[in-house]
């Protein structure tokens, strides 16, 4: 049986229509999915018993299975979520502007980045547009907290699931879903240039966020597979037409990878890459992986990587690390129940 998590306000007309039920009962579930969050169908009781026992017998209603939380001395909470066949992780991060809750797009994944502990994983399936809003959803009931703000960056490439990502969206985003506003949702990708000139014409003004991690294609093949398909020329015409056609401003990830990514001929090959585009650059300090024999850049490195690009006038940040103390770099607690 299909949840009811899975539908956006337009399917669930079209399948309450189907059903023989009134277009205007969708508002009423809405909203006792969204705003006062019931974990029961029995709990709308605004609507009749026939229709509840209908919804009943159609959907499924429930929270995601908690297999392990960690909450780490920041504030920052991770979760383990069981589903049919494995595990998929969500982590809320505490900042001064809300609450934001990282989520997983994929079981697994297939970019094969090699600094990543999720791509040690290969894909198994796509996440269903239920187990995705699930995650808010679950979280959101566990802790009595407001999610003000989503980002897709959890373990699997967004946009290898695209329908069902967008379906997630749409329902997070409508005034009467969570109404998380558009320009609170950030999705990453490595860098799937068709599915990036998708998004930009999708018409919604949600944040796009590019895992570059490297300043040339020579290092880029190295760290990430993708390159190798859609090389960093090609990804930055991409980046380009998006900026063109949407008017908004993109970040680009980097993770400081020691003697790797992070010296200064790579930060003026950066600066040169990025000349001209509306971006900003996050530079992420690297969560050390076991399995990877990558480290953390030194705060040396890392300062005058940054003063560089600054110097260079590219605007950059410096994206404060969460839940070190705990397993914080995505796919690590995963990892260890399956791998
Ligand atoms: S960084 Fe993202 S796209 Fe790359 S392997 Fe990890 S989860 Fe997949």
């Amino acid at each position: 049986m299909k949840s009811i998590y899975d539908l956006t306000l337009d399917n669930m007309e079209k399948e309450f229509l189907e059903l023989g039920e009134k277009k205007f009962r969708t508002s009423q579930v809405f909203e006792w999915l969204y705003r006062k969050h019931v974990t029961s169908f029995d709990d709308m009781t605004n609507l009749s018993q026939g229709l509840r026992e209908l919804l009943k017998q159609t959907y499924t209603l429930s929270p995601l299975e908690i297999s392990q939380k960690q909450r780490s001395q920041d504030g920052t909470v991770k979760y383990l979520f069981k589903v049919e066949d494995g595990y998929i992780e969500t982590v809320l991060m505490t900042h001064p502007y809300g609450k934001s809750l990282c989520v997983t797009s994929q079981l697994g994944c297939n970019m094969g980045c090699q600094f990543c502990a999720s791509g040690l994983l290969k894909k198994k399936r796509n996440l269903t547009t239920a187990e995705i809003v699930n995650q808010v959803m679950t979280v959101g009931n566990d802790l009595g907290e407001t999610i003000t703000h989503v980002v897709v960056m959890g373990i699997g490439e967004p946009f290898d699931n695209y329908d069902h990502l967008m379906d997630f969206i749409r329902i997070i985003n409508h005034p009467k879903g969570l109404a998380i506003g558009a320009r609170h949702i950030t999705v990453s990708t490595c860098g799937l240039t068709k599915r990036i000139a998708d998004y930009a014409n999708e018409g919604i003004q949600i944040n796009l966020a590019i895992s570059l991690h490297a300043p040339n294609d020579e290092i880029r093949d190295q760290l990430m597979p993708i390159n190798k398909v859609h090389p960093m020329d090609e990804l930055r015409a991409a980046i380009q037409s998006y900026i063109e056609k949407t008017n908004r401003r993109v970040t680009i990830e980097y993770i400081l990878l020691r003697g790797i990514n992070d010296e200064l001929i790579h930060a003026r090959q950066l600066a040169h890459y990025l000349r001209g585009l509306n971006v900003y650059v996050n530079l992420i300090p690297y969560n050390n992986v076991d399995e990877h024999g990558y480290q953390q850049s030194l705060r040396t490195s890392v300062d005058a990587f940054k003063d560089e690009l600054i110097r260079l006038k590219i605007n950059v940040t410096e994206r404060k690390e969460h839940g070190r103390d705990i397993d914080g770099a995505c796919g690590q607690l995963r990892m260890k129940k399956e791998g």
